[in-house]
C-alpha cells in the first residue's frame, strides 16, 4: 500500500494540527531554498548561517530554519541528495512554502536577536557564545562526546563527523565568563527568551563515571545565574543520565529548572545496536530508572527523554513494520509516564556523517501518529510538557500538540 499524503492524512487525522503534520514532513523530507527566497534574506536582521550544501554560492546567507503562522519553529534545513525536499520560494516578497510546485504555507525567517551584534569583556562575538532559537538560548559548552572515543556513538549523530577528539578539549569548551555576559546581554531584549538550555557531548571522566560533565554544568549554571535575582531560572539540561548525587548537585547548587536525558530509542535490544555508548556507559534499564529518579529530585513535569523517532526503523536489526516500531515505542513511553517521565520526538534525520547517512526514513504517517500518541499519554497521565513546548524548544511535533 503506498503512503498516505500529507493532504490525506490532514483529513484523517483532524485532531492533529496541520502545522505539526506539515512540521514534521519537513523535518522528515528537509527543505532547498531557491534564488529567489535566498534573495529575501537579509543577515542585518535574520539569523543566517552559511553553508554550501544545494546552492551555488557558497558564500549566500542561508536563514538558519524557519517559523509557522502559529509560532511553530520547524528546525529543518537543506541536505544533499534529499529526493524530494519542500521548496521554500518567494510568494509575493515573501517566503513561502511548496511542495511539487503547489503552495502550502506561508513562512517566516528567524529574526537575529539583539545581543549577536555585541562583543564580550574578552572580544568574544556573543553569537558564537551562545545560539540563539526564536525563543530560547543555546549554550552548548561542550561539543564533543566521549561516546565516540572507542567508536561507540549513536549510529543517527553526526557529532564525530563535525568535532574530532584529537582536537584539544579547550579548543571545544566555552569560558563560563563569555557565556555570563552573554546571557546578560541577551535577556535585556522584551519579551525574546522564555528558555535557557545546556547541552553537550557526555563527558565519561571522572571518579564516578561523567563527574566531569556534571562539573562542567555546574561551572556553566552558575555562571548563568549571577544574571537572575531568583535563585531558579527557566532552563533546561539534556545531558546524559546522572544518578542521584550528581542529580542532586545539579538541583542544589545551581538554578536548573528542568532535566532531559536522551533515551533515543525505546527498546532495549535496538537501544543497545543503535546507542552502543549509552549501552555501554550505562545501560537501558538504568538509563530509565535514572530518568524517574530525576522526577524525584525535579519533580513532575519538569523531566522528560528525548527520543529520535523512527531510527528503531532502521535496518537491518530495527523493527521490520512501522506497527510494531509504534506500538513498542507507545508501550514503553507509558511505562515512563506513569512514573512522571514525559517522552518528545524528534524527527529522525538521516545526517550526513552519521552511521545511519543511507537509512530510509519512515512514513509521515508514522510521525502523526506517533506525535498524538505521545500526547494523548500526557493528557492521560497528566503530564504538563511546558518545559519543552513550542517556545522553550520548538523541535518536536508532538509537544507543539500540547499547546
Ligand atoms: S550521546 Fe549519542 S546522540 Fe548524544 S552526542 Fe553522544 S553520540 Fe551523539
Amino acid at each position: 500500500m503506498s503512503e498516505r499524503t500529507r493532504k490525506e492524512l490532514l483529513l484523517q487525522y483532524p485532531g492533529v494540527s496541520p502545522f505539526a503534520i506539515l512540521k514534521a514532513d519537513m523535518q522528515r523530507r528537509a527543505i532547498t531554498y531557491t534564488p529567489a527566497a535566498l534573495a529575501l534574506v537579509d543577515p542585518a536582521i535574520h539569523q543566517v548561517e552559511y553553508v554550501g550544501y544545494n546552492i551555488d554560492k557558497k558564500d549566500l546567507a542561508i536563514p538558519c530554519s524557519l517559523l509557522l503562522r502559529d509560532g511553530s519553529t520547524v528546525m529543518a534545513a537543506p541536505f544533499p541528495g534529499k529526493a524530494n525536499p519542500y521548496v521554500i520560494d518567494a510568494l509575493d516578497g515573501k517566503p513561502a512554502i511548496f511542495d511539487g510546485g503547489e503552495y502550502v504555507e506561508a513562512a517566516e525567517y528567524w529574526y537575529k536577536p539583539a545581543y549577536y551584534s555585541k562583543t564580550t569583556s574578552s572580544g568574544k562575538p556573543m553569537w558564537q557564545v551562545i545560539s540563539a532559537r526564536p525563543q530560547r538560548l543555546d549554550v552548548n559548552p561542550y561539543n564533543f562526546c566521549h561516546f565516540w572515543d572507542n567508536g561507540k556513538g549513536c549510529k543517527f549523530c553526526a557529532i564525530a563527523a563535525n568535532y574530532h577528539k584529537h582536537k584539544h578539549e579547550k579548543e571545544l569548551a566555552l569560558d563560563p565568563r563569555d557565556i555570563a555576559e552573554t546571557v546578560a546581554e541577551a535577556i535585556k531584549q522584551p519579551g525574546r527568551f522564555a528558555n535557557i538550555l545546556l547541552t553537550g557531548g557526555s563527558i565519561t571522566r571522572g571518579e564516578t563515571p561523567f563527574d566531569a560533565e556534571v562539573e562542567n554544568y555546574i561551572t556553566i549554571l552558575k555562571a548563568i545565574g549571577e544574571a537572575f535575582a531568583a535563585p531558579r531560572f527557566p532552563s533546561q539540561l539534556i545531558a546524559t543520565a546522572f544518578n542521584e548525587a550528581q542529580l542532586e548537585r545539579l538541583r542544589n547548587e545551581t538554578g536548573l529548572m528542568s532535566y532531559t536525558a536522551d533515551l533515543e530509542v525505546l527498546n532495549e535490544e535496538k537501544f543497545n545496536w543503535i546507542c552502543p555508548g549509552k549501552a555501554e556507559w550505562i545501560g537501558y534499564k538504568e538509563w530509565k530508572r535514572r530518568l524517574v529518579a530525576a522526577v524525584g529530585v525535579f519533580g513532575r513535569g519538569y523531566v522528560n527523554s528525548g527520543i529520535v523517532g523512527g531510527v528503531e526503523l532502521a535496518q537491518p536489526h530495527g523493527f521490520a513494520s512501522e506497527a510494531e516500531a509504534l506500538d513498542v515505542t507507545l508501550t514503553e513511553a507509558e511505562s515512563l509516564a506513569e512514573q512522571g517521565v514525559s517522552v518528545v520526538n524528534c524527527v529522525w534525520n538521516t545526517l550526513p556523517g552519521s552511521v545511519f547517512h543511507n537509512q530510509t526514513v519512515p512514513s509521515l504517517e508514522y510521525y502523526v501518529r506517533l506525535a498524538k500518541g505521545l500526547q494523548d499519554l500526557r493528557v492521560k497521565y497528566n503530564l504538563n510538557i511546558d518545559m519543552d513546548n513550542y517556545r522553550r524548544c520548538g523541535n518536536h511535533p508532538d509537544s507543539d500538540l500540547a499547546r
